[in-house]
């Protein structure tokens, strides 16, 4: 039973196209992007559509690109009470980036967010969890640009991003708070309960035991986040996919929507600023 006031369960949304997906670059060429069929407003949609029938309010971690492109979604997103934040211009790797070019993906995904949902946008997530200790500058990087928080790290045995042995509690980094997805350590080993791939690929009871478990700590709060793509079992899907790729991308991909409006009407969320906005100072 949740006793504290308030909701303790974050929710969020990377808001990116199917074919941004990083798993997938080698079949989506980035100069190919404006030439494939865009899906994101319309999965989007169904997102919100799903929020608005359970009462629930998201953080959504937008991208550059998107907003350049879709300004309406973003003007929904605010209008329907949701907080904006950014997930970077175009979906790169901060640690494929260099100091220099990623201050300026900061700068200019802020930009565009800011003028499309005319609200300020002090939120960060690094696409595929992508801050780590070849990042040494990112903390400070987003401190200069002008945001408070990051949600850029899952700490967990991944190939594709997560430190196993990263900081799973909320900490102060260079003057940002960094939130990281939520994870249940069992014997020593942060196990994935809090949405992404592994909200689709492990069972569903296991999200829900996860997340009642994690607020039993007092003053303990959840991270959990998900993709448009992940409630559009219609998108297209490239021919010779690896098994992994396969498994990680499209399992479950029909049944996500209706496994999420469970959890959303199981437990009360909110939008991160406001479920942590004691460790945000506000
Ligand atoms: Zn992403």
């Amino acid at each position: 039973m949740e006793t504290e006031p308030g909701a303790r369960h974050a929710m969020s949304i990377d808001v990116e196209e199917f074919f941004q997906v990083w798993a997938l670059r080698n079949h989506y060429a980035r100069a190919d992007w404006d030439r494939l069929p865009s899906r994101v407003v319309e999965s989007t949609d169904r997102l919100l559509e799903l929020m608005g029938a359970t009462g629930t309010h998201a953080t959504f971690f937008t991208l550059g690109w998107v907003a350049e492109r879709h300004p309406d979604l973003i003007r929904r997103i605010v209008a329907e009470g949701h907080e904006l934040a950014s997930h970077g211009y175009d979906h790169q790797l901060v640690r494929e980036m260099s100091e220099q070019a990623f201050r300026e993906d900061l700068m200019r995904s802020k930009d565009l967010l800011e003028q499309a949902g005319k609200v300020e946008v002090t939120g960060y997530r690094a696409p595929n969890f992508s801050i780590d200790s070849s990042t040494p500058w990112a903390y400070e990087a987003l401190l200069d640009a002008g945001y408070r928080y990051s949600s850029s790290s899952h700490p967990v045995a991944n190939d594709h991003y997560g430190d196993v042995r990263g900081e799973r509690h909320p900490h102060r980094r260079d003057g940002i708070v960094e939130l990281p997805v939520t994870v249940l350590p069992v014997g020593g080993r942060n196990l994935p309960c809090a949405g992404g791939g592994y909200f689709r690929i492990l069972p569903y009871r296991w999200t829900r035991f996860a997340l009642a478990r994690t607020v039993r700590e007092p003053g303990a709060r959840t991270m959990f986040y998900l993709h448009p793509w992940e409630v559009d079992p219609g998108q297209p899907r490239p021919d010779r996919l690896e098994f992994k790729t396969r498994i990680r991308h499209y399992t479950r991909l029909s049944k996500c929507a209706s496994m999420l409006k469970d959890l959303m009407q199981r437990f009360t969320w909110d939008r991160i600023d406001r479920v942590y906005a004691r460790e945000l100072g506000r």
